[in-house]
């Protein structure tokens, strides 16, 4: 087997630490990790949060860490300042898109309704064949299990025929997410649509 290698991954989290230590915790050492292994994050550019907690940490390893964010929302958010790049951009669709484009696989940890709107956008993406990376999902402390059950039940009741989870890797650490993102294998689609196209 062919392991994958990235150069670049895009990460959804939390503006929010959360209540759980674990969860900053976990951001800190996926930062950690990436930077460790030469990987630059691409990720929402705040320093607020979750999203502070990884930026910090994989910069501190050394690593590359670019920030794609919103006018609207620098002040909000809390533009990191201290990143290798921050792309200002003009609307939230415009982030996704660069983002999407500028990572080659994504990794979602424990977050608030922002982060689960990015996790899913993304994934549809690769259901429809607009890209062909793999989605990571960081378990940390259980935290997706009401995710992964709602996954169950939509399957049960025949909405997932694609088979999207063919796309999903999920493990509850940062080392074997990683791990098992290096072993991902594409599954085989129909290009159909592309970014842009209705
Ligand atoms: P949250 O998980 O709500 O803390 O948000 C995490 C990140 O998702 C933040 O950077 C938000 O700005 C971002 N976000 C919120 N809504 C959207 C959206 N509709 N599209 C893209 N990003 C969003």
């Amino acid at each position: 087997m062919t392991l994958q290698t990235y150069r670049r991954i895009g990460i959804y989290c939390g503006s929010n630490d959360g209540v759980h230590a674990g969860h900053r915790e976990a951001a800190r050492a996926l930062g950690a990790l990436l930077a460790s292994q030469g990987i630059a994050v691409v990720y929402g550019g705040g320093r607020i949060g979750l999203m502070g907690a990884l930026a910090d940490a994989a910069l501190a390893t050394g690593g590359e860490v670019i920030g794609v964010m919103p006018h609207a929302l620098v002040q909000r958010e809390v533009a990191h300042h201290g990143l290798t790049a921050l792309h200002i951009v003009d609307s939230m669709h415009e982030r996704k898109a660069l983002m999407a484009e500028l990572s080659d696989a994504f990794i979602t940890l424990p977050g608030g309704i922002g982060t689960l709107e990015e996790f899913f956008e993304t994934w549809t993406w690769a259901q429809l064949g607009v890209h062909t990376k793999p989605m990571g999902l960081l378990d940390t402390d259980g935290f997706w299990h009401p995710l992964r059950a709602l996954l169950a039940h939509l399957d049960t009741a025949g909405f997932l025929r694609g088979a999207p989870q063919q796309w999903l890797v999920q493990a509850a650490t940062p080392d074997a997410l990683l791990a098992a993102l290096h072993r991902f294998e594409a599954p085989v689609t129909r290009r159909w649509l592309r970014l842009g196209e209705t």
